[in-house]
């Protein structure tokens, strides 16, 4: 099987890839992990805010022996004009062996990959794909579960702006999961059906909840609406926040998560969050094994 040149998206990756990753993030739950990284340095290259994405890349790279070098956009020559690529090639001149990158454009790090002869992977893009959160998500689910094949699951808030959600519902469908996506009608637009025919899309949050075994709550991204897209707050606290009386409609063994940050008392409530169904705490710490588990299939394991 071959081992992909670089982490872009779940689209680009094969079953056999994502089991792979999936299995290695769960053997190095269980042993030490070896410094199959012990030399390399790698690029944390973050043009958009992020707490634990970065952290956990940053926490798995030196895990597996890497040294890091963080730049953000906000504390350099980026904020002064420089261009991506022209970063990217200063950069790499310091002698580079991957670029982990977040980048609020969508294919970004699609661009730098097609410039640079080391790994790149994607941390985020704009509304695109978020690939590592997605591993970490259904690691966390298999956790639980044991299993996706008929696993249902609800991913409610603002899907169209979230790459999140796009990531987990090609990578979950293709696992043979159920996804229903659910959200008001401006943030999840009908065309979310084409991703196949286990994704369902409905506006109404008690036909999503019914019977789910995994609840996945999305925050709202201000951040990408130029303009409003809901009427205000309240309103999509009334409709779509994820509280007590509603998570009672999901499997009673249903879990909770969310990819953080959350906004507790807007898509979701602080004892929904707090409940011994929330595994939101659990995806943080597997998100190091999964990050280890893709520096180590790109950078640094054998082949
Ligand atoms: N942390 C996730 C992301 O970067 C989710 C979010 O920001 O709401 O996409």
């Amino acid at each position: 099987m071959q081992t992909p040149a670089h982490l872009l998206g779940i689209e680009d990756l094969t079953l056999e890839q994502i089991q792979r990753l999936l299995d290695r993030a769960a053997r190095f739950q269980q042993e030490a992990p070896p410094k199959t990284l012990a030399g390399k340095r790698l690029l944390l290259l973050f043009y958009e805010p992020s707490t634990r994405t970065r952290t956990s890349f940053e926490v798995a790279a030196r895990r597996l022996g890497a040294e890091t070098v963080s730049v953000s956009a906000s504390a350099s020559s980026i904020e002064k004009g420089e261009s991506l690529l022209d970063t990217v090639y200063t950069l790499q001149a310091m002698v580079i062996h991957g670029i982990v990158m977040r980048h609020y454009a969508s294919g970004a790090p699609t661009l730098v990959s097609r410039h640079v002869d080391v790994p790149v992977v994607n941390a985020g893009d704009g509304m695109h794909e978020h690939p590592t959160q997605a591993l970490l998500d259904g690691f966390t689910i298999l956790r639980h579960k044991g299993r996706f094949d008929g696993l249902k699951v609800a991913i409610v808030g603002d899907i169209l702006h979230s790459r999140v959600a796009r990531s987990n519902l090609l990578l979950l469908s293709r696992l043979g999961a159920e996804v229903r996506l659910c959200g008001p009608r401006t943030l999840l637009p009908q065309t979310f059906v084409s991703y196949g025919p286990r994704v369902h899309v409905t506006h109404d949050i008690e036909e999503a909840l019914d019977g789910a075994d995994v609840v996945m709550v999305l925050r709202i991204q201000m951040e990408r609406m130029q303009e409003s897209f809901f009427p205000s707050e309240a309103e999509y606290v009334s409709l779509y926040s994820v509280t007590p009386e509603r998570l009672q409609l999901a499997h009673p063994k249903a879990i909770v998560m969310h990819p953080g940050p959350m906004i507790r008392g807007v898509e979701i409530s602080a004892d929904v969050a707090d409940s011994p169904q929330s595994v939101i705490r659990e995806q943080v710490e597997n998100g190091v094994l999964i990050r280890m588990a893709a520096l180590h299939e790109l950078l640094g394991g054998e082949q």
